[in-house]
């Protein structure tokens, strides 16, 4: 092929694997969710009014997700800036307490609590980027403080730290930041 075409490829080698375990063996999970017109003669339903699309990619290897790829018009893509973060950086184990205030956390209590507590905290980045570990909570008034673990890829600690302080809905505290060593490749990991 031409020049441009396999610089092309080059690129995409360096997002299109799994930023745990550098794996190119990834799955895409595509969920549609289509509203079609009804044809009143025949019945046919094919007419497409709405369609919305989600999408997961998974690493075969290690049965991560990865949240730094997404599919668009059949084709994975890599989500902004955050699969360099991802893919070139480290695991990171930050031990930290978010106040946010209760109207935020649906249920404190029961099987919903951790994540409860962890999107309102994290937002959509708590559920689907980090993996975060409630190790209790303590109600202050109207609002709850929330004590983390959480590890998150990030290439410093620097870096780490902004993106918790970017994702975290209300005043953070980060108590410590370590970085861990990768997970080996292409180990099975534990389930989180
Ligand atoms: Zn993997």
């Amino acid at each position: 092929m031409n020049e441009e075409h396999s610089h092309l490829d080059g690129e995409r080698g360096a997002w299109l694997r799994c930023y745990r375990c550098w794996s190119q063996r990834l799955e895409a999970q595509v969920h549609y969710d289509a509203i079609l017109r009804v044809d009143p003669e025949t019945g046919e339903a094919a007419e497409r009014v709405e369609e919305v699309q989600e999408a997961v990619v998974q690493c075969l290897d290690c049965m991560h997700d990865q949240p730094h790829l997404t599919v668009e018009e059949g084709r994975v893509v890599a989500i902004g800036d955050r699969w360099e973060r991802m893919v070139a950086g480290k695991p990171f184990v930050a031990s930290c307490t978010v106040t946010v205030d209760q109207d935020m956390v649906e249920s404190c209590s029961g099987p919903e609590a951790a994540d409860s507590l962890t999107y309102a905290s994290f937002g959509d980045a708590g559920t689907r980027e980090f993996f975060t570990h409630v190790r209790f909570h303590k109600h202050d008034d109207e609002e709850i403080v929330v004590h983390f673990l959480v590890e998150l890829y990030a290439r410093s600690s620097q870096e780490a730290s902004e993106v918790l302080e970017g994702s975290a809905r209300g005043p953070l505290e980060i108590t410590s930041l370590a970085e861990e060593s990768r997970p080996p490749a292409h180990a099975s990991d534990e389930a989180h």
